[in-house]
């Protein structure tokens, strides 16, 4: 285990401190995962990649983390829109499920060890509502739904830190989301409407048929996974974006304690919005891009990676495509060194010094790691050592060992931790024009339909280890 562990803001008691995780070096670590109504869009992203940089650091610090997301396919959204498109509820959210999927192999985000969709967990959403209601903190409403008492539950509101005055007495939503000012019982399942049952979203109860409550599918699901997993009632870890605090995961807890009577989760961490000109991206507001959008304009994963580590995780960050641009230049930069660092490292004997530059490195992206997730600290320290090591490499005498310092770039910057390592392999200039030599008269030989001669290019490109593939932009090169 390490001598430091990492320390975290933990919204609970809104302060940073120290991961104790329950049973060290497991880590529960359970992340509210999309919707599926709809494709994610980068706003999303930013937070499941800060989850993702966690989930690796932890790693990289010796903890065996166990990581759970879930997946919403049932709830107020997904019903709407499975209804707008005339068709039953997983065929509507499936192929959004499959995109997610594709999205996050895209943008280099490690799978969790286990996804849960809502609609696999019936029986139980079932049995934990049967719970609260057989332990007295819900009740079902004359309309026939069951809502929870937070009346019953006397620390409703400690982590949004509502005011127990604020709590309306008697007030009930049945709706997912609703506003902060309004603490009132909430639906933890929903008696089944017409549209409900149209679209297949009814599943027979004791309590009567209906569906599941958005907030407490996430309470089952999680409480199901660390039952199975390791036994016990307690995550290590919850985390979300902050619109989560307020009303998902206070409702969270209130089911999860109400139902075990144990601590629901020891640490909340919370990532800040992704901006556009200051307001939130939002499908609502239809100020977004999807990964997908990024992905046929042939953006690098790496730079969206490097762009979203340059803001802590706490702040919130306004996209724009110059910060996009910059980042990818940033991306290029890394690119070439890594090719530069490796082409040395080939010449090599003996010890150098790039050695205690690369020491240095690792000791301080630890020391910014552990302080808060402090990614922007860590990505300032990887560019520092570039130019450090740099400035050895550019001596008329350049340091001839380089193995150290490949290892710590890599490490650092490279799948281990950041992952923000360009596709494509460095090529030197003279290189680059000839592949554009090539490209363009291939693009020639394809105007005047001669087929053969454009294949011909393709191949005397492939054998150099230069793949190509057309796209609405035109054709794109990658070097293997
Ligand atoms: P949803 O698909 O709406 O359930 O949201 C999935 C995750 O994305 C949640 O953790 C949200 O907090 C998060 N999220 C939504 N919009 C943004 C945004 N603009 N910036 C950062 N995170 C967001
Ligand atoms: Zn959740």
């Amino acid at each position: 285990m390490p001598n430091t562990p990492p320390s975290l803001f933990n919204t609970l008691t809104r302060r940073v401190e120290p991961l104790q995780p329950l049973a060290p070096p497991r880590v529960t670590l359970y992340t509210c995962g999309p919707t599926v109504w709809n494709y994610a869009h980068i706003g999303n992203f930013r937070t499941f990649l800060f989850e993702d940089l966690l989930r690796r650091w932890l790693e990289r610090s010796g903890y065996d983390v166990f990581h759970i997301m879930n997946l919403t396919d049932v709830d107020d959204r997904t019903i709407k829109a499975a209804r707008q498109a005339g068709k039953k509820l997983t065929a509507h959210t499936a192929p959004f499920t499959k995109a997610f999927f594709e999205d996050r192999d895209y943008l280099r985000i490690k799978p969790a060890h286990v996804y849960t969709p809502a609609t696999e967990y019936m029986p139980q959403m079932i049995a934990l509502v049967s719970k609260l209601l057989e332990r007295g903190v819900a009740y079902k409403g004359e309309d026939g739904s069951v809502y929870f008492a937070i009346a019953k539950f006397p620390t409703y509101g400690r982590l949004s830190q509502l005011d127990r005055r604020e709590i309306k007495v008697g007030a009930r939503v049945a709706s997912d989301e609703y506003a902060k000012g309004d603490p009132s019982d909430f639906a933890v399942w929903k008696k089944a409407d017409a549209e409900d049952e149209a679209v297949g979203a009814a599943w027979d109860a004791p309590f009567g048929r209906g569906r599941p409550g958005w907030h407490l599918e996430c309470s089952a699901m999680s409480l199901s996974e660390i039952a199975q997993c390791c036994g016990v009632q307690t995550l290590d870890i919850h985390a979300g974006g902050i619109d989560l605090i307020f009303p998902h995961h206070e409702n969270e807890i209130a089911q999860s304690e109400g139902a075990t009577g144990q601590q629901f989760s020891r640490h909340w961490v919370h990532g800040e919005f992704l901006n556009v000109r200051g307001t939130k991206m939002s499908k609502r507001h239809g100020n977004f891009l999807t990964a997908r959008d990024l992905r046929e304009q042939g953006i690098d994963a790496a730079a969206l990676r490097l762009l979203f580590f340059q803001t802590h995780y706490r702040q919130s960050v306004d996209f724009t495509d110059e910060a996009l641009e910059a980042a990818t230049e940033g991306v290029g930069r890394l690119g070439e060194f890594h090719a530069r660092l490796a082409e040395s490292g080939k010449r090599e004997t003996g010890d150098g010094p790039l050695g205690g530059l690369s020491v240095k490195l690792e000791q301080d992206v630890a020391t910014a790691l552990n302080d808060d997730l402090n990614a922007p600290r860590a990505v300032a320290v990887l560019f520092e050592f570039v130019r450090a090591a740099n400035r050895e490499l550019d001596k008329p005498e350049p340091p001839r060992s380089v193995a150290r310092a490949l290892e710590a770039f890599q490490q650092v910057a490279g799948k281990e931790l950041l992952d923000v390592l360009p596709t494509r392999r460095a090529v030197d200039p003279a290189t680059a024009s000839w592949i554009d030599e090539r490209i363009a008269a291939r693009a020639q030989a394809r105007k005047s339909k001669d087929f053969k001669a454009a294949d011909a290019i393709r191949a005397e490109l492939a054998a150099q280890g230069i793949d190509i593939e057309d796209t609405p932009l035109g054709t794109k090169w990658k070097a293997r």
